[in-house]
């Protein structure tokens, strides 16, 4: 069976997971996976569905039977996206409204061991950065290549800001941080960057350099098609 490689990597919001794990996905030529896109689709499809995101049965009834899809996209970079009755809901999932709802769903067991299972499904379209809360903790724990990002609450905001988003970000951290289920927290070996004071080249290159030198690679050479310490579906 073939094998492939993850890279898991976890962080506080806003602490640049998204733009890094892209840039190290196009670097190493591996798939990238947005774990946090899957739970705002969940989020913005109990607020269509009118399902109340505070009632936890409800939200894991609703998880039980909705309809979708895992498809591997090539542009911008190559990335795996979660579709529901066909359709990605792009902007949808990234309004203040959906940032609100996500951490409640996201709390839900129900609904932490359907995503768990749907992400570690994403091993199929390759060697994979992956990115969200608990990838290094509970979805790929196996990985030995687990990275860990955060950066100062008002460098955060202030990104987020750039960004035209307003949000509350300490209040989403503490509830990701103190749910029972899976909660953020910097998994085991994982290597610890704080990038409050980085360019988003300087962090994704920390990662790609040490990947290259885990991976045996010479700078400027694209990733494994496969590789030795892998993990199966
Ligand atoms: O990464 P992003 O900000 O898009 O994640 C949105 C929310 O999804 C997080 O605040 C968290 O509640 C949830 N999430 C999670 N576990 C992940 C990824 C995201 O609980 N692996």
């Amino acid at each position: 069976m073939k094998s492939n490689l993850v890279i898991a990597i976890d962080g506080t919001s806003a602490s640049g997971k998204s733009t890094n794990a892209k840039l190290v996905a196009k670097a190493l030529g591996f798939v990238y996976v947005d774990t946090g896109a899957m739970y705002r689709t969940l989020a913005w499809y109990c607020l269509q569905k009118r399902v109340d995101v505070h009632d936890a049965k409800a939200v894991a009834n609703l998880c039980r039977r909705w309809k979708t899809s895992l498809e591997c996209v090539d542009h911008p970079v190559r990335h795996v996206r979660l579709l529901v009755d066909g359709y990605y809901p792009e902007k949808e999932i990234r309004t203040e409204e959906t940032s609100a709802a996500v951490p409640h769903v996201a709390a839900v067991p129900k609904v932490r061991d359907w995503m768990r299972d749907k992400q570690r499904e994403c091993i199929e379209f390759g060697n994979l950065v992956m990115e969200g809360r608990d990838i290094g903790t509970n979805v790929f724990p196996e990985t030995d290549h687990k990275f860990y990002l955060d950066a100062c609450i008002n460098e955060r905001t202030k990104r987020r800001e750039a960004e035209g988003v307003r949000e509350n970000l300490a209040a989403r951290d503490e509830r990701d941080s103190q749910r029972a289920a899976a909660p953020l927290m910097i998994a085991l070996g994982a290597m610890v960057i704080n990038n409050s004071q980085m360019t988003s080249s300087e962090t994704s290159g920390i990662i790609i350099k040490e990947m290259k030198k885990r991976l045996g690679l010479q700078a400027g050479q694209p990733g494994p098609a496969t590789a030795a310490h892998s993990v199966q579906p």
